[in-house]
């Protein structure tokens, strides 16, 4: 394979700009052509794809967002939108394409590997929602980015002695919450993996009160309801000052993390390495430290596991 093409994916996250700056090096380390597509599978099927070289990923490894844009693309769900996608990357000479997104892409990449066009998929989204990899590229950056605004929000829940919501990111996921909820010592986590009984919320809340305790945090991921209507209940079931923080974009951006910039190295090099090794249909990911890569379809058809063992702990040092 002497060319082949990278494109990012889906909602951006912090660490693509490393992960395309290490695909882009290790293809033309390996002697290949390396072209950068934009805005996403959008842009292949417009054809907007332009050849990259060293100095095209200068700068780049320590910014959030993608040098490469990303986009929604509904005609790329259609096999005519596909087809149109192939053929762009025909008439560049292109043989294979590493897509760096989450499981949305994926499943695009699915599509033109089973159409006959070998592509690769890297994991990078901050919900951490994909099957098969411990961490995705951005999950620790969104993490930080989580923790930091809930250290300064506990200063001023402490001044004021109030209880705090704090929505984050993550529709089906939980991890978001339960790492920041583990990490920022909340009262409460509220993930949509685990139904959380509301009287035990109110319960440990009225007991930290007793206690004497000056403020009470609770992290709610966005997948479990809205953050407002749990402040509303809250304040109503225990008579404490409740205020909410909708955490919202600014978890998506950023510069990366140093394990984030680290991951998106390994996991674009070890793609590069696949697709010239004649893999396709294939995730790289990473599992107790080593890079691993399966079938997307067997990605697809599994569910990110959110650890149970941490959500328990949590409960059990909060008491
Ligand atoms: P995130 O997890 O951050 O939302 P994602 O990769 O899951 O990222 P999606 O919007 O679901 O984001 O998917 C990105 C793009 O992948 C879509 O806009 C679409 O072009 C393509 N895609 C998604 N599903 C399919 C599918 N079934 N067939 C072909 N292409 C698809």
């Amino acid at each position: 394979m002497k060319k082949i093409g990278v494109l990012t994916s889906g909602g951006d996250a912090p660490g693509m700009n490393a992960a395309i700056r290490a695909v882009v090096r290790k293809a033309i380390y390996h002697n290949m052509e390396i072209f950068g597509i934009k805005n996403g599978f959008q842009g292949l099927i417009e054809g907007n794809i332009k050849k990259m070289e060293l100095g095209s990923v200068g700068d780049i490894i320590q910014r959030g967002g993608t040098l490469l844009r990303s986009a929604r693309s509904a005609e790329f769900k259609t096999d005519a939108g596909q087809q149109k996608g192939i053929d762009q990357l025909k008439k560049h000479g292109i043989e294979g394409l590493i897509i760096i997104g989450g499981d949305g892409s994926f499943r695009g990449a699915q599509k033109l590997t089973e159409k006959g066009f070998p592509c690769i998929g890297v994991p990078a989204t901050i919900d951490n929602d994909i099957a098969g990899t411990d961490f995705t590229i951005g999950f620790d950056t969104a993490l930080n980015t989580i923790i930091e605004a809930i250290d300064k929000i506990r200063d001023t829940a402490t001044s004021h002695e109030r209880t705090y919501i704090i929505e984050v990111m993550g529709r089906d996921a939980g991890d978001l919450a339960l790492w920041a909820g583990l990490s920022g010592g909340a009262e409460s986590i509220l993930i949509p993996e685990k139904q959380e009984d509301f009287e035990d919320i109110v319960d440990r809340l009225k007991r930290g009160h007793e206690r004497g305790k000056k403020h009470s945090i609770i992290v709610v991921a966005e997948g479990v309801g809205s953050g407002f209507d749990y402040g509303e209940r809250i304040q109503e079931a225990t008579d404490l000052e409740t205020r909410v923080t909708v955490l919202g974009y600014i978890q998506r951006g950023g510069s990366p993390t140093a394990s984030d910039r680290v991951l998106a190295s390994r996991l674009g090099a070890k793609a590069v390495d696949l697709i010239l090794a004649g893999e396709a249909g294939r995730m790289v990911g990473i599992q107790q430290n080593s890079l691993v890569d399966q079938k997307i379809l067997d990605v697809l058809s599994k569910e990110h596991q959110t650890n149970i063992d941490m959500y328990n702990l949590s409960k059990e040092l909060s008491i």
